[in-house]
């Protein structure tokens, strides 16, 4: 078995970076915990009992390659855990392609274990060029297993998503508005890196066609005749307000602190100042909590408070945090704003 990285923190500084969380005004935030794969953090009990004790809520994202398969999660029932997300990211092609020969099938049989005994789960999946035509087939084996919330990650090149293509600007726009499509199924829909969906959520609530898209079509097509027609596709979407470093922030492994899992920006370290303090004064989370400092397209469109653009992919693409999101379909004719 691989062992932890030698930086990994102790059992002491993970359990002082659970105290850490109680110090944020108000409320604790929601603890995800990922990795690689968080069935295999040692100590993971002792970690889970100390988060419920300290009333902090939490939810595991483990992987089914590893340690957490359809007999193993008797850890996490009883742990307090809210829910735990399973990454399934398209039929039996590409998501074995992705993560291993094999994987899509013990996946599936994981997250039938896991909906008999009763935990609530969430499916995660990737989205890039590669895969995009599989998004109604995913959404088909949430219905079927009954799966009420699906997170669906928009490929940022870093780490294993360097094997794969990053979605153009046609194929941005049409998962997008499939996903507006999608919560007409009645599932939670949320976005990772693509805002975009917010944008377009807004004006599906105030009852604006999502416009046209060869794309979108098929996918909406191949939906029809997997699922049959969508029950709830006048039901008000839902819109998050979060973004990388604001309401959301991650920390690795060894402690660095960043603004979100896929912006390589180091903003402070848990182990030389309490995250409360690093989340609350940092300077670059503090400009980026401040939209007015994004620019380009995103700085002059009319959705920039409520989307923004992705940070992470403006990093990515411009090497400058506060750039205008490169993939967003929308365009911006001189001296306009969108
Ligand atoms: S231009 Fe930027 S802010 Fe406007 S919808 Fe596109 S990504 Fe969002």
């Amino acid at each position: 078995m691989k062992l932890p990285a030698e930086d990994e923190l102790t059992l002491d500084q993970s359990m002082d970076f659970l105290n850490q969380l109680t110090e944020f005004n108000g409320k604790p935030p929601v603890l995800i915990m990922t990795g690689g794969d968080v069935m295999k953090k040692q100590n993971l009990a002792e970690i889970m009992h100390h988060a419920r004790d300290l009333k902090i809520p939490f939810a595991l994202s483990p992987a089914v390659t590893g340690l957490g398969n359809e007999g193993s999660f008797s850890l996490v029932e009883g742990s307090g855990a809210s829910s735990i997300s399973i990454s399934l990211d398209g039929k039996e092609g590409f998501h074995d392609y992705l993560r291993g020969i094999g994987v899509f099938q013990k996946t599936i049989r994981t997250l039938r274990a896991l909906k008999e005994s009763g935990i609530n789960i969430q499916v995660n999946t990737l989205v890039s060029g590669n895969n995009l035509t599989d998004l109604p087939w995913v959404l088909k084996i949430l219905l079927e297993l009954g799966i009420k919330t699906w997170e669906i990650f928009f490929l940022i090149k870093v780490g294993r998503g360097m094997d794969v293509e990053d979605v153009t600007s046609e194929q941005y726009d049409a998962a997008c508005k499939f996903l507006v499509y999608a919560a007409g199924y009645g599932i939670n829909i949320r976005t990772v890196e693509g805002p975009y969906f917010r944008k377009l959520s807004i004006d599906h609530n105030n009852d604006v066609s999502l416009g046209n898209n060869r794309l979108f079509s098929e996918l909406k097509e191949t939906a029809v005749k997997l699922c049959g027609h969508p029950e709830h596709g006048k039901d008000r979407i839902p819109v998050a307000k979060t973004s990388d470093g604001n309401g959301i922030i991650f920390v690795s492994h060894n402690g660095r602190v960043r603004p979100s899992g896929f912006l390589p920006l180091d903003v402070g370290n848990i182990l030389d100042k309490r995250l409360v303090e690093v989340y609350e004064k940092s300077e670059i989370l503090k400009r980026m909590r401040d939209r007015s400092n994004i620019t380009g397209k995103c700085g002059a469109c009319q959705y920039l408070e409520v989307c923004g653009g992705s940070r992470a992919r403006a990093y990515f693409y411009r090497g400058e945090v506060f750039a205008e999101d490169p993939v967003c379909p929308l365009q911006l004719n001189q001296g306009e704003s969108i």
